[in-house]
């Protein structure tokens, strides 16, 4: 099976009904469609409200413009110093090699770019970003994005790290791709072997939303990239209809966990255009986080972030846990019950 990539496929395979057509085709004219026989497969044709289909499955709630829509949400753009790169911290550096996604989510953050026009950077391109990493020995870790890396074959990714390897002050190579789920057979023994490289250590954050996600091929996956000694953390994205209950989240933070996976991020959604449909609120937000540690241990506790639009990074959403007294602090405990802190 290949990818869906048109709307008459997806009315083939059943994922939309065919009264949708003209709607939809204005959609994916927008932002682009791709979803993998992986996801396609696992989505439940008779439950309309489908937690996998509202990830990757356009809807006409797409073509609704909010006002508080940003077309770069994140204020990427005034941080990029030259193609493929954002250096917005100090220490740590974003490279985007290729700007293109086995399956495109129907919220993601990067939409305006992501699967639109020219895609990898040129080799020219690349050695510019390879070059501002080298005349910056502040950057000790650089986080390879884009779109998602891991489309790239082990040949280019094994080339991509062994040059960044060679930078002597880039001690940490991290991968962030949403592939071991949603393409597990994209990692093999050669494209896990690529990863490793001398002098430097790979980590891999994997982006999964929903514990259905973990299908056994990408638990197989998953796995073997930890038994390469590459550790793994998470980001998810709080995503109204997908996983805004506390029953959804608790079972994501836990099959994380059991798949080796530390739960890193819990990302606010982000104000990307035709998204409007997936918010909630940062008080609902902050109170299902609230409730998630009632129920589960720290290990299994991501950080809430907000990534502040205008390129003011991201911050941890707890802050309205914590307020100023007259002579100290109050905290609001896991039931909303604040207490006094000298
Ligand atoms: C999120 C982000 C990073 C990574 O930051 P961590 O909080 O260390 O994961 C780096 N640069 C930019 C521009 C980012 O948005
Ligand atoms: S994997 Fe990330 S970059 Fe790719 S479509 Fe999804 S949110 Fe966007």
């Amino acid at each position: 099976m290949t990818p869906i990539k048109t709307v008459a496929a997806l009315i083939d395979e059943g994922l939309t009904a065919p009264g949708t057509r003209a709607t939809l085709e204005n959609v994916v004219a927008r932002y682009a469609m791709s979803i993998t026989p992986d996801m396609a497969a696992l989505v439940d044709r008779d439950d309309p409200g489908d937690p996998i289909a509202r990830q990757f499955v356009p809807s006409e709630a797409e073509l609704a413009a909010a006002p508080e829509d940003r077309p770069d949400p994140i204020g990427d753009a005034a941080h990029s110093p030259v193609p493929g790169i954002v250096h917005r911290h100090k220490d740590r550096a974003l490279f985007m090699p290729i700007l293109t996604c086995p399956i495109f989510c129907r919220f993601c953050f990067r939409r305006e770019s992501v699967g639109k026009g020219e895609s990898a950077l040129s080799p020219e391109a690349l050695a510019v970003a390879f070059a501002y990493i080298e005349a910056h020995p502040e950057i000790w870790e650089v986080i390879l994005t884009g779109g998602d890396p891991f489309v790239l074959s082990a040949r280019r990714v094994g080339e991509i790290a062994r040059r960044l390897s060679a930078i002597p002050h880039v001690r940490i190579i991290r991968w962030h791709t949403r592939v071991p789920v949603v393409d597990p057979s994209r990692i093999t023994d050669e494209f896990v072997a690529s990863l490793i490289v001398p002098d430097a250590t790979t980590i891999v954050a994997l982006h999964a939303n929903h514990p259905r996600e973990f299908l056994p091929a990408a638990r197989v996956a998953i796995a073997r990239l930890i038994d390469a000694g590459i550790p793994l953390v998470s980001q998810s994205v709080l995503l109204k209809g997908i996983n805004a209950d506390v029953d959804t989240l608790e079972a994501l933070m836990r099959t994380l966990v059991e798949n080796c996976i530390k739960p890193y991020y819990l990302h606010h959604p982000d104000l990307a255009p035709g998204t409007a449909h997936f918010r909630l609120s940062i008080k609902e937000g902050q109170e299902l986080v609230r409730s998630l540690r009632a129920r589960v241990s720290g290990l299994c506790m991501p950080t809430y972030v907000l990534d502040i639009p205008g390129g003011f990074a991201k911050v941890p959403l707890n802050e309205g846990d914590v307020e100023k007294t007259g002579d100290g602090w109050r905290i609001r405990d896991q039931q909303g019950n604040w207490h006094d802190y000298p």
